[in-house]
């Protein structure tokens, strides 16, 4: 492992856009292109824009220490053709030799697979990962958190919607969701939450829970929203309205990955829902290769149904069963130019334009009084505490740590505190 992936290691990184896999463990590959994701193509969401705002000189040493550690030959920035003033930004400050690549605005561009076909013009394998095309992939705040080279105590997270401006900005981890919206400025009676982008996100009515490594922002909507509906629908509901799929099959011609050749279609597993176990397997199958970005439901179907759920339903029962993806050779189909889907007409769709605030940084600077530190928020196993009730802990001090010889990360504590309790599922901390 260079030294990005000790740093890495030592200092708690993980993936801050998606699963949160350590990031020391992807850095301790060796790939000829190191890939920065910063696509950020989940509608309202600014705060790896506000990153590359506000943190330049940060992200950039992050950025070379990290492509130096996988032996990069070519370094890369993914990021929208519409964020010009960004992209000139960095075409000024980046180091000569770093390539900034102009996306298009569609959604999902921050997909890794997309977002490698688009940058290098490499097909990732279907059921394989960008690694198999000698490409290492990172998003902008987790190449922040490597250059910042010290514990991961805070997380960057945008709060958007029916507020009168977007912010972006940093919290402690282990904050609540209501803490946050409160020092947003944002309205919490008769509005609902999305956590974490309105297409992947999830719906929660718990605004005690506490923000993690991988919590990217909240939507803060009123109740009613037709998107709250549709992503609050109950596993019964979901099924109940798929009998009533016509195959129409817009689903799986919107399908980013089936547009790469990954041959993923929703309208299959759709016919699944009511068959006997054996008989669905069969019709499920292309579930196992679906990136989970549910635009077959929140922009496809025109009947309002919920093949996206099916497809992760179907995708879960499989793995249940021991069924895994295969990894074979693909080529993008010669419609993948035409169909991708624009954000606009996304935004549009999800009936979020009216929510298109302006937006900007929000120096937060918020000192809670207690923070709830989950001891797993990363992939893998859950952290081991090594903090009992009653320790004194300095900030940054270390609460949790990788059990031996697994896969996971550290956790930190983000203030100067006492702990006041230790389960199975976290850490919890008064703040001296
Ligand atoms: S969620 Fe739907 S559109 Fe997205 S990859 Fe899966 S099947 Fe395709
Ligand atoms: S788009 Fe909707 S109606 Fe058409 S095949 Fe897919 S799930 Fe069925």
């Amino acid at each position: 492992m260079g030294n990005a992936g000790s740093i890495a290691r030592a200092c708690g990184v993980v993936g801050a856009g998606g699963a949160g896999f350590p990031t020391h463990v992807k850095l301790s590959a060796k790939a000829e292109v190191f890939a920065v994701n910063a696509a950020e193509c989940e509608p309202l969401l600014y705060k790896d824009q506000t990153i590359l705002e506000e943190a330049l000189p940060t992200f950039t040493e992050g950025l070379m220490m990290c492509a130096e550690a996988v032996g990069a030959t070519r370094v890369l920035v993914g990021i929208k053709e519409k964020h010009r003033e960004v992209i000139e930004r960095l075409r000024d400050g980046l180091p000569p030799g770093v390539d900034v690549c102009p996306l298009r605005d569609t959604y999902p561009s921050g997909d890794e697979h997309i977002l490698v076909y688009d940058t290098t013009g490499r097909t990732v394998p279907k059921g394989g990962i960008p690694l198999d095309v000698g490409v290492v992939v990172n998003n902008v705040e987790t190449i922040l958190n490597v250059g910042a080279q010290k514990p991961v105590t805070e997380k960057w997270l945008t709060v958007s919607g029916a507020i009168p401006e977007a912010l972006s900005g940093k919290v402690p981890l282990g904050i609540t969701l209501l803490d946050v919206l409160r020092a947003a400025g944002a309205p919490t009676e008769g509005m609902g939450f999305i956590v974490n982008g309105p297409m992947m996100g999830f719906v929660t009515a718990d605004l005690l829970q506490p923000v993690t490594k991988t919590t990217s922002g909240i939507l803060v909507l009123p109740a009613g929203h037709s998107l709250l509906q549709r992503k609050g629908r109950s596993a019964q509901a979901v099924h109940k309205i798929a009998y009533t799929c016509d195959q129409c099959m817009r689903c799986s011609d919107f399908c980013p990955r089936d547009l790469l050749g990954h041959i993923v279609k929703p309208h299959k597993a759709m016919i699944s829902v009511g068959f006997s176990p054996d008989e669905a397997t069969a019709w499920q199958k292309t579930a196992l290769y679906c990136c989970e970005c549910a635009l077959c439901t929140l922009y496809a179907c025109p009947e309002d149904l919920d093949p996206f759920r099916v497809m992760v339903e179907s995708k879960r029962a499989l793995a249940a069963k021991g069924v895994r993806p295969l990894k074979e050779a693909a080529e993008p189909i010669p419609m993948y130019d035409y169909r991708r889907t624009p954000t606009s007409m996304l935004v549009r769709r999800l009936d979020l334009d009216r929510f298109m605030a302006p937006h900007r940084f929000a120096d937060f600077n918020l000192h809670p009084k207690k923070l709830t530190l989950p001891l797993k928020q990363h992939a893998g196993v859950p952290a081991r505490a090594v903090v009992k009730a009653g320790d004194r802990v300095a900030a940054g001090g270390l609460l949790a740590d990788i059990p031996e010889g697994a896969l996971g990360a550290k956790i930190f504590s983000p203030l100067a505190a006492r702990v006041l309790s230790v389960d199975a599922q976290a850490i919890r901390v008064e703040v001296a």
